[in-house]
């Protein structure tokens, strides 16, 4: 498959600075036969196209067909016959071509980088983080499919007379909508399981990234999957979004908290059930043992990964008095070291921001921060002549309760510093707020931190991490805990919400009601001294 873009894989996109006087826009357009060999796999009929552009350099990519009610509809009829079959199949035959995905993803990974990174904007080391987060989620589910999926026996009631078993039914169809900012992660990560457990899905890839997460459909059915059981749609979420949630079996949603409570109130109107992966204000401690150089390059990661666009970011960095100067110098050395680039390139430490919403957004929250009094550290600004939503990593000091970024998400490269005395206030102030997602802890003590994790509030806490050691993780479940979400994706949780469970009990011999000319009061005092008995035996 030959690189979507006319410049060789990973080859500079820009020369240098961007230059609106010199606009190199034209030059690095997809090629025509590469985005109609992605956009086809659109359910659409409507006739009507979107633009999609790149945040680099505002290049234009494609244009991308959008679906009518009536093509969503269409989408769930068809999804809905291809899972009758796929619900059929076994699980090793499912494993299989999960298995060629994961070594697809690896085999492509420049053409799906280099796709991420024209449509997201993104530095290519963060793109790489997407495919390498897919083959660890298509290898962990075909590895461990038996072990979440196979029947399994339970206690009878009683013991050697009742068989129980649980079976895992697939729910139907799945509805998975899903945000721009990890395109290509999200486009797929939750949907494999969903597929693993014998689902079909319907999708709606948030509609800046479109592209890519058409890339991860046709790599979907070149690694095997059965047509029509992965429907993708694309359209405005108010309306398309709206329509999934009306007619999926179950929905998992990825987005802001504000969207995810309108999915949370269409699923209940429906008593389906569904998964909510929100929004975070994420803090990450240093504690006065804290190896500082490991610290400081962990807050680097923490903080300005995909320009901060990540819902596990750290927004908040509580750091000891002891260590307070220390590790805040060797952080913003760190930081102002960091170079910007807007190419396919590796070698650079951040992209761009993906959209002029976003970049409104960071602009406000810092000089909100500004104008009431906040120092900043380390960046502040926007740079215009990177790219047209470049905004340089920052760090602000002295934030309070009165300033927009003090406790609102920012999603972008902004987070605050702020000392602590001891331990406890530092875990009360990482709690306020209403979010819950993920929280980092420095210290050389592995000990002393996991203790302290067990008082943090938040569904994920990493050691001497920022982020990856859980998301990277596939056994270990990943969500939030408050305002940051319900359920969770990966490990067990994040497929069994897929099936629902369905228990088979075999009685044999005995009924559950008196026998033999059993008197009700003989049989219930048989029942009572049966329950005495069983307690003494020490059955659950
Ligand atoms: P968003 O809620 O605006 O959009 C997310 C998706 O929902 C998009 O596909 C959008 O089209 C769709 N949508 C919008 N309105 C809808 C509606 N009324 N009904 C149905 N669908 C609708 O979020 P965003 O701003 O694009 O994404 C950023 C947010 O996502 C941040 O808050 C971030 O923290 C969060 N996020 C969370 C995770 C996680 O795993 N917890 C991961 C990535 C992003």
């Amino acid at each position: 498959m030959s690189a979507p873009n006319p410049t060789p894989a990973g080859g500079p996109l820009v020369e240098g600075p961007f230059d609106p006087e010199h606009d190199p826009r034209a030059a690095y357009a997809l090629e025509p036969e590469y985005v109609e060999s992605l956009t086809k796999h659109v359910l659409s009929t409507s006739g009507e196209t979107k633009p999609v552009e790149s945040p680099l350099n505002g290049a234009p990519l494609a244009h991308i067909p959008q679906s009518s009610d009536d093509d969503v509809a269409k989408a769930f009829a068809r999804a809905r016959r291809a899972q009758a079959a796929w619900a059929r199949t076994s699980l090793d035959e499912r494993s299989a071509i999960m298995l060629r995905l994961h070594d697809l993803v690896l085999d492509r990974q420049d053409e799906i980088i280099d796709l991420i990174v024209l449509e997201s904007g993104k530095a290519r080391k963060h793109a790489f983080d997407e495919p390498l987060h897919i083959a660890l989620t298509a290898r962990y589910y075909a590895r461990t499919a038996h072990e979440h999926l196979d029947t399994q026996r339970k206690l009878g009631v009683v013991p050697g007379l009742t068989r129980v078993e649980v079976n895992r039914i697939p729910k139907g169809v799945v509805g998975i909508i899903s945000p721009w900012n990890y395109p290509f992660t999200m486009a797929l990560c939750d949907g494999l399981p969903a597929l693993m457990a014998g689902n079909a899905v319907v999708t709606k890839p948030d509609a800046q990234t479109m592209l890519t997460a058409l890339l991860a459909v046709q790599l979907l059915a070149e690694a095997g999957f059965p047509e029509d059981l992965w429907q993708v749609v694309a359209g405005p979420g108010s309306r398309v979004g709206t329509r999934i949630v009306e007619q999926a079996d179950y929905v998992c949603f990825t987005g802001s908290t504000a969207t995810g409570k309108l999915i949370a109130r269409g699923c209940a109107e429906r008593l389906i059930g569904c998964s909510l992966e929100l929004g975070g204000k994420n803090p990450l401690l240093v504690l006065r043992d804290a190896d500082l150089e490991k610290a400081a390059e962990g807050a680097v990661r923490a903080s300005f990964s995909n320009a901060g666009q990540l819902c596990v970011s750290m927004e908040r960095m509580f750091v000891a008095d002891q260590v307070y100067d220390r590790f805040v110098e060797r952080f913003v050395a760190r930081t102002q070291a960091m170079t910007l680039g807007a190419t396919l390139a590796w070698g650079n430490d951040m992209g761009s921001l993906i959209s002029q919403d976003q970049l409104d957004t960071v602009v406000a929250h810092v000089e909100d921060a500004v104008a009431k009094g906040a120092k900043v550290l380390a960046g502040g600004n926007a740079r215009p002549d990177l790219g047209p939503y470049f905004f340089e990593p920052t760090i602000l000091e002295g934030v309070t309760p009165d300033m927009t970024c003090f406790g609102e998400e920012t999603f972008g490269p902004v987070v605050s510093l702020y000392r602590f005395h001891d331990e406890a206030d530092a875990v009360a102030r990482a709690n306020a707020g209403e979010y819950g997602l993920n929280a980092s802890i420095y210290s050389q003590d592995g000990a002393r931190a996991r203790a302290i994790a067990r008082y943090i509030k938040c569904g994920t806490v990493n050691i001497n991490e920022a982020f990856g050691a859980t998301f990277a993780s596939i056994d270990s479940p990943m969500g939030g805990m408050r305002e940051s979400g319900m359920g969770r994706r990966q490990g067990s949780e994040g497929i069994l919400r897929y099936t629902e469970s369905q228990s088979v009990a075999t009685q044999r011999l005995i009924r559950f009601a008196p026998m033999l000319g059993m008197s009700d009061e003989r049989y219930a005092k048989v029942m009572t001294a049966n329950l005495r008995l069983m307690k003494k035996l020490g059955r659950a």
